[in-house]
């Protein structure tokens, strides 16, 4: 302890008080060190960031694959999801037990996710297969 720290001079850095316990973060802490509590604004948006970048990391695997890999990782996922419409789609068109509104509505639910996943698995082929003539033509 030095007797200079008695002087009322500025703090270096500028510090954040924990909102559950009082505890001084850095500023630029996203939760807090002793008590974990979520600090900034970045713990609550986090999971929307996380399924933006994951948005993104679909789109451009659709828009530019760069493997034979990912081609086949899209045809796995959205394959599966493809199946997943078709089966509720035919599911919802066979029951009745929810009545008309139901079966409609399980009908057009269905038919999306398989449009939905059509559209990625043909858009990926497309662009991976467009791509590689690119690259022949490059090489030529
Ligand atoms: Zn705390």
């Amino acid at each position: 302890m030095s007797t200079e720290a008695h002087q009322d001079l500025p703090e270096p850095h500028e510090e954040q008080l924990c909102t559950s316990c009082a505890a001084p973060n850095e500023p630029t802490a996203d939760f807090c060190v002793k008590c974990g509590a979520p600090l900034s604004s970045f713990s609550m948006i986090a999971p929307f960031e996380r399924l933006f970048a994951e948005g993104f990391i679909y789109r451009q695997a659709a828009d530019r694959p760069r493997s034979l890999i990912t081609v086949l990782g899209v045809w796995f996922i959205f394959g599966m999801m493809a199946s997943g419409g078709l089966i509720i789609m035919i599911m919802s068109s066979q029951s009745t037990a929810g009545g008309l509104v139901a079966t409609i509505v399980g009908v057009v639910f269905g038919v999306a996710i398989f449009a939905v996943s059509f559209v990625m698995i043909w858009k990926t082929t497309r662009n991976y297969l467009t791509r590689n003539e690119i690259d022949h033509k490059t090489d030529a």
